[in-house]
């Protein structure tokens, strides 16, 4: 089942809150502001899928919140009716180009709102559901490379602001193509599906992000990671791999599935590019490889040659 919509109502006449709380609340979670303020502080700790907005209030009114809303990359996306007890065709005209969804009248028909509610949400559901595909990786069902690269530049922004330092992994899995050449495509791709959710499972912290990067290639966004935390777990992950029991039987380093790993750190400046990152993790997955693979290497440092010690 899906998880229920959220609509906001804003209003700063109870009464008229009273119709339109009853008029949704058997069918989706409500929530309610008598002012914009009130509406602006509510919005800041969870997006609601439906604004249903009072023009006429006192202090801000309906079109100046709405001018707040569009201002906010995450808020610009919550459709918005605009709710008035004017009628005068400028007031829609002029709700309507802002880029309000619809625009009722008061008093509202319960039975027409509920409908016309119902047609917005579905088409904000279906908008979701078109973005989250858009950044999620259809075989392995974490981030895509598309989903990755937004994220980076997201945290890589916000660590420009807070001063804190952003960590990346990049890891590539052992001789694949043999793996692929020997067990046929499908099992490849269980095998990718596995590895993945083996990574997703491994990063504790929210703001962790695992994607798959292309092919057999994945990446971790470690948002407020110093260099050490970052060695910590791309060890864990290595180790995880490695304990895990997959089995590739057709690996010069033995009997079971690797990986590799190269992990990054920086402190991110406004000037700076993320792809700064991605060049330092690359090169030192490009290490570890060459170093001989089932490894871990630091950006400038190699940490660990566990290979030979453990299937030697
Ligand atoms: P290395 O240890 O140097 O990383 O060697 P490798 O064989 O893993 O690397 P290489 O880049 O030569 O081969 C990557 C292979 O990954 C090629 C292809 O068979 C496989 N591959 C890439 N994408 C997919 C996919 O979506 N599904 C499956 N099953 N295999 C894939
Ligand atoms: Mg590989
Ligand atoms: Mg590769």
């Amino acid at each position: 089942m899906s998880k229920r919509q959220t609509i906001l109502l804003v209003d700063d006449e109870t009464r008229h809150l009273k119709v339109l709380v009853k008029a949704f609340l058997n069918d989706y979670r409500v929530l309610f502001a008598r002012s914009g303020d009130e509406a602006l502080q509510l919005v800041q700790q969870e997006a609601p899928d439906l604004i249903i907005l009072d023009v006429m209030m006192p202090g801000m009114d309906g079109y100046q919140l709405f001018g707040l809303l569009q201002q906010d990359q995450a808020l610009r996306q919550v459709p918005v009716i605009f709710l008035t007890g004017r009628d005068g065709e400028a007031d829609e005209r002029r709700g309507l180009e802002m880029g309000a969804v619809d625009y009722w009248t008061k008093p509202v028909s319960i039975d027409i709102a509920r409908i016309r509610a119902r047609n917005h949400l579905e088409l904000k559901r279906h908008r979701d559901l078109l973005a989250k595909l858009a950044i999620t990786d259809s075989l392995c069902d974490i981030a895509n490379r598309r989903g990755f690269e937004d994220y980076l530049a997201r945290e890589w922004h916000r660590a420009a602001r807070t001063g804190r330092p952003v960590s990346l992994l990049m890891i590539d899995i052992d001789y694949f193509k043999a793996f692929n050449d020997h067990y046929g495509h499908p099992a490849g791709d269980q095998c990718l599906r596995q590895v993945a959710a083996l990574i997703d499972k491994t990063l504790s912290r929210p703001a962790d992000l695992a994607a798959r990067y292309g092919g057999e290639e994945f990446v971790c966004v470690l948002p407020e990671t110093p260099e050490a935390g970052a060695r910590v777990l791309a060890q864990k992950l290595r180790q995880a791999v490695a304990d895990s029991g997959m089995v590739h039987g057709h690996s010069p380093l033995g009997n079971r599935l690797t990986i590799s790993l190269g992990a990054a750190t920086l402190q991110p400046d406004e000037a700076g590019d993320p792809a700064e990152l991605v060049e330092l993790a690359d090169q030192a997955l490009y290490d570890a490889k060459n170093g001989g693979r089932d490894r871990v290497v630091v950006a400038g440092m190699v940490l660990t040659t566990l290979a030979k010690a453990e299937s030697g």
